[in-house]
């Protein structure tokens, strides 16, 4: 038997989606952010706007880091999948089936994981402002409002690092730090941790991500250095799941999963061997915000526990994240949405609130944020704008 689509027959009166489009910002960075595979001097955000017949309009965002250092898909990439391959797809369906939708992408485009989370993102934010519901209630209802931020010292210089630290914790915006790590010769980069840890005493957490850049047995080596370093966390220090595995439980430092992770399918693979203490849920990595909780029920299931990861997002991805973790039954780890204050300029109407170590989840309908035109346009990288009507 052939189980039609649900999307297939839009119900008379209900809102369709009209047109969609794709944006690319180019941001600043406050410092040139250094991480084992890039050095980023700017972050870009695609964003996606996807106006619906009723006049709403919902807003994603898709980013990565360090354009494709980090994984399969740039924004570039995004912009040219949305606006080749999903546009068709969704055109003229009803706008209010957000999972529907997505499902009739998945059929259409395979991967493509971070431009499905912004469409989806842009999805929900319009659903949430038709039925006046923030992102967090569409998405079963928050648990918290508030969500503690790491921050990440990723000058490569210590004493620089020391001293943006110390003014953190003097704003007391944040007390957790995030040391990338990996660059250097292994020696080298744990004397860094060790000096950072010395100076900023129990007032602060000191972790490292190393971005993969280790071999298993430099990893070893790493581990329990960086355990008598005062470190509580190390975020993948190896590229295989395997091998991040091995690593687990051998070390009284914590062992997260981050760029293993790929989505659901994933972290059922990696939690089936219990091959990490933490994950680092991504929404853009996971390829959406409902996959990011599916992410979450497999880890609970599983005894892992949950630490909410960033894309280097944007205010836009970040409140889409800042709405998924809220809804996560535990985050034991707290979250990384730090990705808006690492920009030197604001494209939001309303700046984010971070005060006393945690962001504001908002309440508004939808994402509960909106953005300063002027700022989007002025933003905006030139020639590339296009928008895809639906009379064209
Ligand atoms: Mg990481």
């Amino acid at each position: 038997m052939k189980i039609s689509s649900p999307v297939s027959s839009t119900p008379p009166g209900a809102p369709i989606i009209e047109r969609i489009e794709t944006l690319l910002l180019d941001l600043p960075t406050i410092r040139p952010h250094k991480l084992s595979v890039a050095t980023m001097n700017g972050q870009t955000l695609m964003l996606v706007r996807v106006y619906c017949s009723d006049g709403i309009v919902g807003t994603g965002e898709g980013t990565t880091i360090g354009g494709l250092a980090y994984g399969a898909e740039s924004p570039e990439g995004m912009k040219l999948a949305i606006d080749t391959y999903f546009v068709p797809v969704l055109r003229g369906q009803d706008a209010t089936r957000v999972q529907a939708l997505m499902d009739r992408v998945g059929l259409m485009v395979k991967e493509n994981r971070y431009a499905k989370c912004a469409v989806e993102t842009a999805l929900l934010d319009a659903q949430g402002k038709r039925s006046g519901l923030p992102l967090s209630e569409l998405l079963g209802g928050r648990r918290r409002d508030r969500l503690p931020v790491a921050w990440t010292l990723a000058s490569g210089d210590t004493a620089r690092d020391i001293a943006e630290a110390e003014k953190m914790l003097g704003l007391r915006r944040h007390n957790i730090f995030k040391l990338k790590i990996g660059a250097k010769p292994i020696k080298q980069d744990i004397a860094h941790v060790a000096a950072i840890k010395r100076a900023l005493g129990d007032a602060a957490a000191v972790r490292v991500d190393v971005n993969m850049a280790w071999s298993e047995t430099q990893a070893a080596y790493g581990m329990a250095a960086l355990a008598d370093a005062g470190c509580e966390l190390v975020e993948q220090p190896v590229a295989a799941a395997a091998a991040l595995g091995r690593l687990v439980r051998r070390f009284p430092t914590v062992l997260m999963a981050d760029e293993s992770l790929h989505g659901p399918q994933s972290a059922f693979e990696i939690a089936k061997t219990h091959g990490a203490d933490v994950f680092a849920v991504k929404v853009e990595q996971s390829g959406g915000l409902f996959a990011a909780q599916r992410v979450a029920a497999i880890a609970d299931a599983a005894g892992i526990e949950l630490y909410g990861g960033t894309m280097l997002e944007g205010a836009v991805g970040t409140i889409a994240s800042a709405h998924v973790f809220s809804t996560f039954a535990k985050l034991q780890w707290g979250t990384e949405l730090f990705g808006p204050l690492l920009l030197t300029e604001e494209i939001l109407a309303q700046p984010l609130e971070y005060s006393d170590f945690h962001l504001t989840v908002p309440r508004g309908p939808g994402l509960g944020i909106a953005l300063d035109e002027d700022r989007v346009r002025f933003f905006q990288r030139d020639g590339l704008h296009k928008t895809i009507s639906v009379n064209e």
